[in-house]
């Protein structure tokens, strides 16, 4: 059945097996699960982390950003969670999933890709260095 609304429920871990109509939070492994809201009983994971999904929790609903876009299971259902809410969205078309798929590729690299190969900070610590020498010949 579509659902147009989830019940957040905190857990450790995520039960085998979900029910429908409940997001589970696991804050330990960072993932928010929940079955397709479509009613399809396809898992969907959304991990929450920079570059990925970000939660937001008010003490009584949750919301996730962005929209949730099942592009690789069949039904293509791609739809907001606002404060419990399912708000649906229009399904993408091929080139639209497609600019998606790219632009999250692009996000990753950019978070992940900075992490690893980090803006060159040399002068900056250079000149952080040479100002606690100063200040410790005083
Ligand atoms: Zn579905």
């Amino acid at each position: 059945m579509r659902q147009t609304a989830l019940v957040p429920e905190f857990v450790d871990t995520v039960p085998d097996a979900l029910q429908e109509g409940t997001l589970y939070i696991s804050i330990r492994f960072r993932t928010a699960s929940h079955l397709c809201a479509c009613g399809c009983g396809t898992t969907v994971v959304t991990p929450i982390k920079p570059a990925k999904w970000r939660l937001t929790y008010d003490g009584k609903t949750v919301s996730l950003y962005p929209s949730i876009g099942s592009w690789q299971i069949r039904c293509r259902s791609h739809y907001w969670i606002r404060k419990n809410k399912i708000v649906w969205a229009r399904p993408f078309d091929d080139q639209e999933i497609e600019e998606v798929l790219l632009k999250d590729a692009a996000d990753l690299h950019r978070y992940y890709g900075a992490q690893i190969e980090p803006e060159p900070t040399a002068y900056t610590d250079k000149a952080i260095g040479k100002q606690r020498r100063r200040s410790k010949d005083r």
